[in-house]
Order: C-alpha cells, then sequence, then structure tokens
C-alpha cells in the first residue's frame, strides 16, 4: 500500500507552542489521548495547512486564533506554522520532485504564507496542485470531530460536491469553473468590445462621409485645377495675340488717318486756295482777249468799210478801161475770181478763207497791172490807199486770227482748271470719308484694345485666385502648350468655360471642409481601431465558442464519470450499510431540479424525498440536480434519515463516506473521533472498516474506541501538562489503552 502522508510539523499551531513533529510509518496512524489534549487540533493542522479558508471549520474566528496563545510557562508565539510532507515518488502531486513539502504561516495580523518546497506560492498554486492529488475541496477527507453525520446534514446540493469531490471530478470542476469565468469573461469582453464598436459607428460614418466628402473635394480641386490650366493657358494666348493683332491694327489705322489727312489737306488746298485764283485769272485774262478781238474786229470792219470805198474811188476814175480790156480776158479774170471765192465758200477753216482771199487779191492786183500800160496812168494815189488798206485789212485779219487762237486757248484753259477743282472736290469728299472709316476702325480697335486690358486684369485676378485655391499648381498654364484652338475659336467658348469653373469653385466652397488632414487621420485611426475591435470581436467569439465547446466537454466528462461513480459507490454503500446494520438498504439517488420537475409534473404535488420534507432550497440550488439519500433499515418500519438514533446516524454517515472513499480513495483520509457514538459492537465493525479502507488510502483516525486503536499500525499520544503546551509520542497499543479508559 502506497503511502503518501510522511509527515507533519506543528509549530505555535494552537495548543502546539513548542515544536512537534508526527512522522508516519504505518498506513494505519492512531492519534489517542486525554480530553483537551489537542488531538483535534492535529487534525485542524491538515486542514489548515492544506488550505481551509473557513475560520469556522478551524473552530477560530480569525487567524490570530490560530496561533500559540501563550501560557504563564511558555510566551505566546507571534506565526503559527505547519509543514506537511508528501512522499512524491509515484508523482502524486503533479510537480517534478520526489519529495514534496508544504507549509503554511500565519501571522498575528492575519497573513498569510504559502511554501512549497522552501519556495513562496499563492494559495491557488497550493489548491491546484492538491484538487490534482484528489486532496482538498470539499474536505470530505478530514472528517471533524462531531461531523460524522455532516454528510448527511448536508444538503442535496453540498452532498453532491462531496461525491463528486470523492470522485475525483474537482480537477474538471475547476476547469469547468475556470472555463465558465473565462466565459463570462468573454462574453464581457464581448459586449464590451460591441458597445465600444457601437459607440464609434456613428462617429466612423461621419468621419467615412466627411473622408468621402474630402476625396470628392480633391477630385473637384484636382478638375479645377485642370480646367484653370487650360482656361489660363487659353485665355493668355488670346490675351497676347490679341495684343498683338490690335497693336498691328492700331499703327495700320494710325498710319491711315495721318496719310488721309495729308491727302485731305492737300485736296482741300487744291479746292479753295490754288483752283480759285487760277480760275479767276484765267477768267479775266479771257474777258481781256475777247476784248481784244472785239477791237480787232472792229478796226478790220473799218479797215473792209474805207477799203470799199478806195476801191469805189479807185474805180470811178477807171472808166476808160473798159474799152481797152479785151471781152475774153474779162471773163478769165471774173471766172478765176469766182471759182477762188467758190472755194473759199466751201470751206469753213478761217485761215484757207483768208488764203483765198489773199489769192483773190494778189490776182486782182496782177490783172490791173496787166493792163497799165495799155491805159493812161490811174489815180496812183488812189491805186495806194486800196494797196495799203488791202495791206492794213490783211495784218489785221492776222492780228483777229491770232486773238480768236488766244481765246480759244484760254477757254480750253478754263475748262480744264474748272475740271481741276471738282477733282479736288470729290478728293476731299473720299478723302473725309476714308479718314473718318479709319477713325471709326482705329476707336473700334481701341475699343478692343480696352476690352484685351480688362481681359488682362480679369486674368490676373484669376491667377490670384487660383493661387488661393489651388496652390502652386495653377502655374501649370505657363508649362502647357496652349491648346488646340484657342486662338481660333469663338469667345464665347472660353466665356462658358470661365461659367463652368465659376460653378466648380462654388461647388468646392459648398464641399469645404477644414483640417483635411486632422480628418483622415482621425478617419484612420478610428477605422484601424474599427477593424481591431472586428478582429477582436471575432477572435472573443472564437475562443467564448471554443470555451463552450470545453465546458460542454467537461460536463460530458463530469457527467458520465459522475454516472459512473455514483453507481460504484452505491454498489459500495449497500455493502458498507448492510455490514454495518446487519441488512437494510442505503442508495443515493440524483435529484431532479424543482424547476424542472415542476415543470414535468406541474404545479401538483411533488414527489418529495423525505429529507426534503420542510426543507426550503435556495433559489439558486432550485436548479441543481443534487443528491438525495433514501435509508431502509433493517427489521424497521420507519424510512428517513430523521427517525434514525445518534448511533444509527453515525454508523450511515461512515458508511457513506467509507463507500466513497472505496471508489475513488483518497492518497488519505483523516477521521476525528467519528467513532465516538458507536457502542462496542459496532465500534468492531468500524475497526474492520478501518483496515480495508486502510488496504487502499493512508488514514489517521483521532479515537478513544479500543478497537479502533488495535486496528491501527502505529499509535501517537497527545499529552498536555500543566504548561498548557501539547506534545506528541509514539506509544505502544497498551499504553494507549490505559490512556482510553
Ligand atoms: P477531546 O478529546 O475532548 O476532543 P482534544 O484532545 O481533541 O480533546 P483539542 O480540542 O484538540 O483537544 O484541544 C483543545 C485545547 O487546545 C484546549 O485546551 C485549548 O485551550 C487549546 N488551545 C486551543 N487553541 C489554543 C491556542 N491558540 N493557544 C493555546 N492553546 C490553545
Amino acid at each position: 500500500m502506497a503511502m503518501y502522508l510522511k509527515s507533519i510539523e506543528l509549530l505555535g499551531f494552537k495548543s502546539f507552542g513548542k515544536k512537534e513533529k508526527l512522522v508516519f510509518t504505518s498506513s494505519i496512524a492512531s492519534i489517542v489521548g486525554p480530553n483537551g489534549s489537542g488531538k483535534s487540533n492535529v487534525a485542524e493542522a491538515f486542514r489548515f495547512v492544506l488550505g481551509e479558508q473557513s475560520m469556522k471549520s478551524l473552530r477560530s474566528k480569525k487567524g490570530e486564533d490560530l496561533i500559540w496563545g501563550g501560557s504563564p510557562a511558555l510566551a505566546r508565539a507571534n506565526r503559527a506554522s505547519v509543514k506537511v510532507v508528501f512522499d512524491n515518488s509515484k508523482r502524486l502531486l503533479d510537480i517534478d520532485f520526489p519529495e514534496v513539502m508544504i507549509e503554511r504561516v500565519v501571522h498575528r495580523d492575519g497573513a498569510n504564507e504559502y511554501l512549497l518546497n522552501g519556495t513562496q506560492v499563492r494559495l491557488k498554486d497550493v489548491i491546484r496542485l492538491l484538487a490534482g492529488a484528489n486532496i482538498g475541496g470539499s474536505g470530505y477527507q478530514i472528517i471533524s470531530q462531531g461531523e460524522a453525520d455532516r454528510i448527511l446534514n448536508a444538503s442535496p446540493k453540498e452532498r453532491r460536491e462531496m461525491v463528486e469531490d470523492a470522485l475525483g471530478l474537482k480537477l474538471y470542476q475547476h476547469k469547468k469553473a475556470e472555463s465558465e469565468r473565462k466565459l463570462e469573461e468573454t462574453a464581457v469582453n464581448i459586449d464590451k468590445t460591441k458597445s465600444l464598436r457601437r459607440e464609434i459607428g456613428p462617429h466612423l460614418h461621419f468621419l467615412r462621409m466627411q473622408v468621402e466628402r474630402l476625396e470628392k473635394a480633391r477630385e473637384l480641386r484636382e478638375e479645377l485645377a485642370h480646367q484653370i490650366n487650360d482656361y489660363l493657358a487659353r485665355e493668355h494666348a488670346w490675351i497676347t495675340q490679341e495684343d498683338a493683332r490690335l497693336l498691328d491694327e492700331a499703327r495700320v489705322y494710325d498710319t491711315q488717318i495721318r496719310d488721309a489727312g495729308r491727302a485731305l489737306e492737300d485736296a482741300r488746298a487744291r479746292r479753295t486756295g490754288g483752283n480759285d485764283a487760277v480760275v479767276s485769272e484765267i477768267q479775266s485774262k479771257l474777258r481781256g482777249a475777247e476784248h481784244a478781238l472785239a477791237q480787232v474786229r472792229q478796226e478790220g470792219e473799218r479797215v473792209s468799210r474805207e477799203l470799199g470805198r478806195a476801191e469805189g474811188a479807185l474805180e470811178a476814175v477807171s472808166v476808160t478801161v473798159t474799152e481797152s480790156i479785151s471781152a475774153s480776158s474779162a471773163r478769165d479774170f471774173a471766172r478765176e475770181i469766182e471759182e477762188a471765192l467758190d472755194d473759199a465758200e466751201d470751206t469753213e477753216d478761217l485761215s484757207e478763207v483768208r488764203l483765198v482771199l489773199e489769192r483773190v487779191r494778189d490776182r486782182i492786183r496782177s490783172f490791173i497791172e496787166g493792163f497799165a500800160d495799155k491805159v493812161h496812168k490811174p489815180d496812183t494815189a488812189h491805186t495806194q490807199h486800196v494797196v495799203d488798206l488791202s495791206a492794213q485789212l490783211a495784218q489785221i485779219q492776222k492780228q483777229e486770227t491770232a486773238a480768236t487762237a488766244e481765246l480759244e486757248m484760254l477757254r480750253q484753259e478754263l475748262s480744264r482748271a474748272r475740271e481741276s477743282g471738282f477733282v479736288a472736290e470729290r478728293d476731299v469728299i473720299a478723302l473725309e470719308a476714308q479718314l473718318r472709316e479709319a477713325q471709326s476702325k482705329l476707336s473700334m480697335v481701341q475699343n478692343s484694345r480696352a476690352a484685351v486690358a480688362v481681359a488682362r486684369e480679369r486674368f490676373e485676378e484669376e491667377v490670384r485666385e487660383g493661387i488661393a485655391l489651388i496652390g502652386a499648381a495653377v502655374h501649370g498654364w505657363q508649362r502647357s502648350e496652349i491648346p488646340q484652338g484657342s486662338l481660333s475659336e469663338d469667345r464665347s467658348v472660353q466665356e462658358r468655360r470661365r461659367r463652368a469653373m465659376e460653378r466648380l469653385k462654388i461647388k468646392i466652397e459648398e464641399a469645404g471642409i477644414g483640417n483635411s488632414d486632422a480628418v483622415v487621420k482621425e478617419f484612420n485611426q478610428t477605422k484601424q481601431r474599427d477593424e481591431f475591435l472586428t478582429k477582436e470581436l471575432v477572435d472573443l467569439e472564437t475562443s467564448a465558442a471554443s470555451l463552450r465547446d470545453i465546458i460542454a466537454e467537461l460536463e460530458k466528462t463530469i457527467d458520465q464519470r459522475f454516472t459512473e461513480g455514483l453507481k460504484h459507490i452505491n454498489v459500495a454503500l449497500g455493502e458498507f450499510f448492510s455490514k454495518l446494520f446487519g441488512g437494510g438498504e442505503a442508495k443515493l439517488t440524483v435529484e431532479t431540479p424543482r424547476k424542472a420537475r415542476e415543470a414535468r409534473h406541474g404545479a401538483g404535488p411533488a414527489d418529495l424525498d423525505d429529507e426534503d420534507l420542510g426543507e426550503t432550497i435556495p433559489e439558486e440550488e432550485s436548479l441543481y440536480a443534487g443528491l438525495s439519500i433514501s435509508v431502509s433499515l433493517p427489521r424497521k418500519k420507519v424510512r428517513g434519515l430523521e427517525v434514525l438514533s445518534g448511533g444509527e446516524r453515525a454508523l450511515t454517515s461512515i458508511a457513506l463516506i467509507f463507500s466513497m472513499s472505496q471508489v475513488n480513495p483518497p492518497p488519505f483520509l483523516i477521521l476525528d473521533e467519528t467513532d465516538a457514538a458507536l457502542d462496542e459492537a459496532n465500534s468492531k465493525r468500524y475497526a474492520d472498516m478501518i483496515r480495508i479502507l486502510g488496504a487502499h488510502s493512508q488514514l489517521i483516525v483521532i479515537t478513544h474506541n479500543r478497537a479502533t486503536m488495535a486496528a491501527a499500525g502505529e499509535l501517537y499520544g497527545v499529552t498536555m501538562s500543566s504548561d498548557g503546551v501539547s506534545k506528541l509520542l509514539s506509544v505502544k497499543l497498551a499504553e494507549a489503552e490505559k490512556v482510553a479508559k
């Protein structure tokens, strides 16, 4: 049989004012001693060192009560310490040491210390380590004095816990509780995470909208930058071109105006000043010439008349001549004159007429000279007069011809002069029109130039505004090429562009949000946080699901083992019970939870077990499938725990405790006067069972019974002398029996 408990050492614990040590060498050790010597304190020392937290279970009110309180012989201690040593060669405890010492110390201020092989650890480390070895928990393996029927008095829930504990399910329960705690935490975290997400949700949404708007605004600004560049490039090209073109045109019209002005001045001069003088001069000359011609003609007529008279006079003095001129020669002469005159009549040319007249005169003269010798000499004075007059007339006729020619010339000159005056007038009108046109064109050009200047100002204004809106990108137009068609398109197209640009600017202004960087940053942070929370949520839900799986798995294991274990316990219980009572029956039954029971049976009278009578089950236990115990004694009709005598109750408890220990033997079992109520016959049966149990568990039995002492392999006596300090010593059965008496 394995022995796990090697020793226990007490120093300053309760009545053990001095260091005392118990070393176990037998699987059944019995502690004996008189009342009040400190036996129960030893049992409590086990509870204490194994982590008991209930002061009541240690018969104390506070930590200080556990410390040696002092006596006149020995001063009080400041700390109580209990050390227990386990043999761990079979790895009872899950720790890699062949021997494990657990020590608990309590100080006067109530502070506790736990040490594992001398190293300070936490209470829960101790509890976990012991649970792994099926030690601790509900403490059924340490049955304190007077607590024998505790298992009978326990509620169904407590009872079930004890059974679970005995079946070694504590570890699973711990794991389950741990998982449930984690699940709860996880649920809390899920809720927290969800509420965090809900909290940031609207903010995130708001930020997302903001960022979308920013994005839109950024696109709009890009579009605007593009439009501005295009617009400015076109505008600049147009302005430059217009400027140059209009300047050229203005120069052309300036020149035209200057030239036309000069020409007009000239034409006006020609029309007024010069020409009028010329015309009047020619007119006065013309008047002179007409006058001269009239005089010449008058003179000619006078000479012509005188010549007629002279010729008449001459004819009168030449009467005799008739006889001396032959008729034929007179006829020839007449014919010749007539022919000449005919010629003169036929011509209109004055000079021709004059020539004819000359010829006629010469003929007349030669005719007269031809017959001069034949007649007597006519009066020469008359003849000479005629000749002179004829010459004079010829002279006058010459003068008349010249005067007529002069007049003609002057007339032509006047007409020419007049003609040139008309031309000048026409020129003036034409030039004036030309000048007006040039001037109006120039003024149109100047208007256009003013419009271009306005356009330039607006261009510069656009550039400034552009800088404010899109920054340095506004200068992009200088780099870009002149957009196609900018110089040839209609101005209204560019104006449409400008209006579109204005509309875009308004849009951007409307979308305008303050510090975009901050918004984007906050959005990203919030988004990351949301994503983190989402991921966290998934993780949490995954872990919750896996925890639920674990819990379900553990529950299944616990349930299976419990059902299985309970079956075995009931078998053992039946055996122990009938052994102790010489028949009868005892059985543990799983209760149906009250709520479930009510649901199943309706509100009608419940099929209550005996011990349930009058018992009020706390709310939280009402759903718990606790364990009830049913007992039927041999030869007795009554059933139920209430009717049992004190001894019967003790026997029943013992049967129950032993049957539990039998199924899943604990490493050790401490029984503090569990046999106190038994009569001699039953004490013997108890001793028999102790032996049976001792085959599987180490037993420490505090007793006053001889039969029990006899079952032990070793005996320890506890004494207390007048100093009030408990002492431990190994004793022989005979001595022990003396004490027992
Ligand atoms: P019985 O056989 O009657 O059950 P016992 O041997 O089990 O007696 P205990 O109950 O173990 O006796 O011991 C009780 C004794 O321990 C009392 O005399 C009590 O005064 C003493 N005691 C308890 N606590 C302290 C303490 N803190 N300091 C000193 N003595 C203490």
